[in-house]
């Protein structure tokens, strides 16, 4: 059987396009996520700017019912890893990890992005043994002792209030003295007496012994050194796309790209090779937003509706 759709990625873009392909009327449609469904905002321990949706909410709290909604319509949902999205002819063929293939007339891409590492001495060799890249998961380990965060958007300094009421204290490490986040998180992060802001300075090493961490080196913009005494360390310094799934056999990507990475759309979410949808975070000038990955979710379905209409019926 070859799918009418199949879509990668069961973050909010992808479970709304599951949520609009299947309502819309498509018969064969699959979700194939390889973890738990829901996407990065599962890892966020409060989220305000999902509209309608007030009071204390985490990100799981979220999309806990997401999935069950498309369910509800007809979605598929395959648990997989996809290594690699190919084309042949008319038809796309969606590669498992497990070496299977499944073929679809149209395809949802939206793998989202993960977190980047902040590049200092140390930080590969303690990640999951003091370093960390989210506050959600690990955050209870540090409960009534000291941490610090590296970074200075959105994602930083939500992580820092957070971390800041298990937490002693949070030393918030970031290289300027101005932070790109939203104006509201900026101001609470200021009020919060547990926070300390180490400005203008950048992680030059963490270190520790056997057990884990036991402090971070800061370097600031005059040269000088700063020993931190935590056993934690958060990093929140930006994200990377997950494309890896649009890379052919000779290397090539599927479709055309940016030079970061990011899958270049118009406003209909279409990509330069037909029936091919790309939404969310990974695509070009993405708001990174789960409104906006939920939105895009939405557009590429309704394409998808009439490009597998027309395909089929012509
Ligand atoms: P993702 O959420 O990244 O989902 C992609 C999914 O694809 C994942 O479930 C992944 O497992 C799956 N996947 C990836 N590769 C494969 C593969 N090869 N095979 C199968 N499955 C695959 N946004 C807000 O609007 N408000 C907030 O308050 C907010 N807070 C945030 C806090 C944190 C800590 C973080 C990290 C992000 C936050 N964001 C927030 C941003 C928001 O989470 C993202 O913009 C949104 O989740 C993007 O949705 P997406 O569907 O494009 O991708
Ligand atoms: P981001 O906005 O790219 O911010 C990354 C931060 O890390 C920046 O402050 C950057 O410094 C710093 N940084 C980058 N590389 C570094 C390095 N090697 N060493 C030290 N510091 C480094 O990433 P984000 O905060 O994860 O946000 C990603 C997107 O998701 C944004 O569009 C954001 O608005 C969105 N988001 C939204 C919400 C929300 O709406 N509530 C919540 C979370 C995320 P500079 O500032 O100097 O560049």
């Amino acid at each position: 059987m070859v799918l009418d759709c199949a879509i990668i990625g069961g973050g909010p873009a992808g479970l709304t396009a599951g949520l609009y392909t299947t309502r819309g009327g498509l018969e064969n449609v699959t979700m194939f996520e390889k973890g738990m469904p829901g996407g990065q905002i599962m890892n966020s321990s409060e989220i305000e700017n999902y509209p309608g949706v007030t009071g204390e909410i985490s990100g799981m709290d979220l999309m806990i019912p997401w999935p069950q909604q498309c369910q509800k319509f007809g979605l598929k949902h395959e648990m997989a890893d996809i290594t690699r999205v190919s084309k042949n002819g008319d038809i796309f063929t969606i590669h498992k990890e497990d070496g299977s293939t499944t073929d679809a007339h149209s395809v949802i891409l939206g793998t989202g992005s993960h977190p980047r590492r902040a590049g200092f001495t140390g930080e590969d060799e303690f990640f999951g043994r003091g370093v960390s890249t989210c506050a959600t998961c690990d955050g209870f380990f540090y409960k009534g002792k000291e941490v610090a965060v590296i970074g200075g958007g959105d994602t930083a300094l939500e992580e820092t209030l957070h971390l800041a009421k298990i937490c002693a204290k949070v030393y918030l490490v970031h290289r300027r003295d101005t932070f790109r986040a939203a104006p509201n998180t900026i101001e609470r992060i200021k009020r919060t007496e547990n926070i300390e802001l180490v400005l203008n300075s950048v992680p030059d090493e963490v270190y520790g012994d056997n057990m884990g961490v036991t402090g971070l080196r800061v370097k600031n913009n005059n040269g000088e050194l700063r020993d931190i005494e935590i056993p934690g360390v958060f990093t929140f310094v930006g994200n990377d796309v997950n494309n890896q799934t649009l890379i052919q056999e000779d290397g090539s990507f599927l479709c055309d790209m940016n030079k970061a990475g990011e899958v270049i759309v118009d406003i209909s979410m279409s990509t330069s090779v037909a029936g091919l949808y790309a939404t969310g975070d990974m695509r070009i000038a993405a708001p990174k937003q789960v409104v906006s990955a939920a939105g895009d979710g939405a557009v590429a379905a309704l394409q998808v509706i009439s490009y597998v209409d027309e395909k089929l019926n012509a």
